[in-house]
């Protein structure tokens, strides 16, 4: 998608520390944290919030978890908060599906 800053992200077009990337998401480190450790869990496909998920997402969402889990355990936290901002009202300022990974 053109003029998103994810999918520039993910398309290496602008640098991010990622933690993770596969076939299906990556994982990078908040330019902004909020917390510790705050890492944004992004899926490589353009959906803009979670009021656009469809049919056919299930997996891809599931997806993210287990791989929030797995950062977890990689980065030794024993707890965490896993947050997503759903529309402008929701504070979700960047257009691109994507979960907080919150550590203190
Ligand atoms: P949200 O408000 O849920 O859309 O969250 C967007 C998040 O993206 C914020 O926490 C920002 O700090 C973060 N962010 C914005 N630009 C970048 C960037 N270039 N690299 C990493 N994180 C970013």
């Amino acid at each position: 998608m053109e003029n998103c800053l994810f999918c520039k992200i993910i398309q290496g077009e602008i640098p991010a520390k990622k933690i993770h990337e596969d076939e299906h998401c990556v994982a990078f480190f908040d330019i902004n944290p909020k917390a510790k450790t705050h890492v944004l869990i992004v899926p490589k496909k353009h959906i803009p919030t979670l009021m656009d998920l469809e049919r056919g997402d299930e997996r891809l969402m599931g997806h993210l978890f287990l791989i929030a889990n797995k950062i977890g355990k990689s980065e030794n936290l024993e707890g965490y908060h896993l947050q997503m901002n759903v529309g402008e009202k929701g504070g979700q300022e960047i257009f691109h599906i994507h979960v907080h990974l919150l550590a203190n």
